[in-house]
């Protein structure tokens, strides 16, 4: 059998940065194992290719590196702020030395005062937050050149899956992969992301790690001309807005703005739903966000993931995939046909969406959330809330059950750390990435 010091579960930003603390302080034989394939294989129009392989759901996302502690995880749950602060501005330098650029989004401070001002004028919460925009195109280039970064440094191997995590008198004791072969280690840090998130939650509850129940966000992605959402993103590039609904006090919010971008379709094991980003050279004329609305269940159903598969399912019966219907055809109750959204003004940029009718897919609950937030928007950004506004859908964000972790990341089975978005504790690129150094420095550190 072989023996490693460390076994790393996944190759996305959090598997990633670990792997390169872990071979920067010298650690010992480390085994990185990835269960899709090689960064140069990848095909984001594969079933799983989106989120699967070198690079996880980093390789084919937009790249913006949100440098705010309060968006894109729950670290700051879990160390003091200023550490936390600290290990973004490390994750920082490193993407930087990868090829990140210089230039830094956020916007003047007198502007951010105002737009805050409005937004609570409106009912809203306006959260500034400052990123670095690598472009989708460039995150292949960055994550090759870690990968020449690490190569020799350790063991890294591709289209291999980590089947279970092995234990033994409370303490991590090696993997079992797919192909039938057991590794031993001493310490294990599993990095699944989205795309492991189940098999982490059953690996999880064999293990006997508690975990808290995390929501399940479910909404739609809007587009409307570029020039409409201009004042916000020309201002702050990406405004985070939260908002209260007034009927059923839901805590709805924008994610994901991406200024002159384009919507596009994710594949999650066959079950089709929007997501939207831009390219940091190739810009198209409209600009798109999602609005999401985050729902947690308790008993007797705490399945977020499965009610939230429930819903995309429900879209792709209707739709045959995604649908599409313009914000005016919703608010009057019809159905968004071929003839009236050729007449729509916004052009929609994902050509495949069906023209459909929302209200058949979306609970009341979340369509009224919608339609809510986007009247409040209005009152900040006139023009949103407008007939010719494109709501896709639909658009959801599955979280794993977040795990009870130590703020070193690690579980009640002893050398076993659990990070990144499959455990629940981050929701991005820079916060996924920092909760690798945070497992790899307590590795190093216990040796
Ligand atoms: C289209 C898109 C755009 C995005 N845009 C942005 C953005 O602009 N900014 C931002 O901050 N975030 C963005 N995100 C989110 C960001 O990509 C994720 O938060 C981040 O990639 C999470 O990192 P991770 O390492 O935890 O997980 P992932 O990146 O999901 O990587 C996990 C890896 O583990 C592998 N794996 C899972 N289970 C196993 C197993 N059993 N054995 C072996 N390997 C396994 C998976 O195949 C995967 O490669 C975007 C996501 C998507 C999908």
């Amino acid at each position: 059998m072989s023996s490693y010091e460390v076994v790393i579960i996944g190759a996305g930003p959090a598997g990633l940065f670990a792997a390169l603390k872990l071979a920067d302080s010298g650690a010992g034989r480390v085994l990185l194992v990835e269960q899709g394939p090689a960064l140069e294989e990848r095909r984001r129009d594969q079933p799983g290719g989106l989120l699967c392989g070198w690079g996880g759901a980093g390789a084919f996302s937009d790249g913006k590196l949100i440098l705010s502690p309060e968006v894109g995880g729950f670290l700051s749950e879990l160390l003091p702020l200023e550490d936390l602060i600290a290990l973004i501005q490390e994750v920082d330098d490193i993407y930087q030395q990868l090829g990140a650029p210089a230039e830094l989004y956020g916007g003047e401070p007198d502007t951010l005062e105002l737009l805050k001002t409005k937004a609570r004028h409106g009912g809203m919460i306006f959260i500034p937050t400052h990123l670095r925009h690598i472009g989708t195109e460039n995150c292949q280039k960055i994550l090759k050149r870690l990968r020449e970064r690490l190569a020799d440094r350790l063991e890294i191997r591709t289209n291999c899956r980590a089947h279970h995590i092995l234990a033994q008198d409370g303490a991590v004791s090696g993997v079992a992969l797919d192909n039938g072969e057991q590794v031993e280690a001493r310490y294990v840090i599993a990095a699944p992301g989205r795309a492991g998130a189940a098999w982490m939650r059953e690996e999880a509850r064999l293990l006997d790690i508690p975990s808290i129940p995390s929501p399940v966000d479910i909404g739609v992605r809007v587009e409307v001309p570029a020039s409409v959402l201009s004042p916000l993103t020309e201002a702050a590039y990406e405004a985070k807005l939260i908002y209260y609904s007034r009927t059923f006090d839901d805590k709805v919010r924008t994610f994901c703005m991406n200024p002159y971008g384009e919507v596009v379709l994710e594949d999650l094991d066959g079950l089709v739903t929007v997501n939207g980003h831009s390219y940091a050279s190739r810009k198209t004329e409209n600009s798109n966000f999602a609005i999401l609305v985050s729902s947690t269940f308790t008993e007797p159903f705490d399945d977020p993931i499965s009610y939230g598969q429930y819903i995309a399912r429900l879209a792709n019966l209707l739709g045959k995939g995604a649908l599409v219907q313009r914000l005016g055809d919703l608010q009057v109750g019809r159905r968004t046909t071929s003839a009236r959204l050729e007449r729509c003004l916004t052009r929609p940029t994902l050509k495949s969406a069906t023209p459909g009718d929302l209200s058949f897919v979306l609970p009341y609950r979340y369509l009224k959330d919608i339609l809510e937030m986007l009247e409040a928007i209005d009152t900040l950004v006139p023009g949103i809330n407008s007939l010719h506004t494109l709501l896709y859908g639909v658009e959801v964000k599955f979280y794993s059950h977040r795990l009870k972790l130590s703020p070193d990341l690690e579980t009640p089975i002893r050398n076993l750390f659990i990070i990144g978005d499959g455990a629940g504790i981050t929701r991005g690129l820079i916060q996924a990435s920092a909760s690798g150094l945070i497992a790899a420095r307590a590795v190093i550190r216990g040796r």
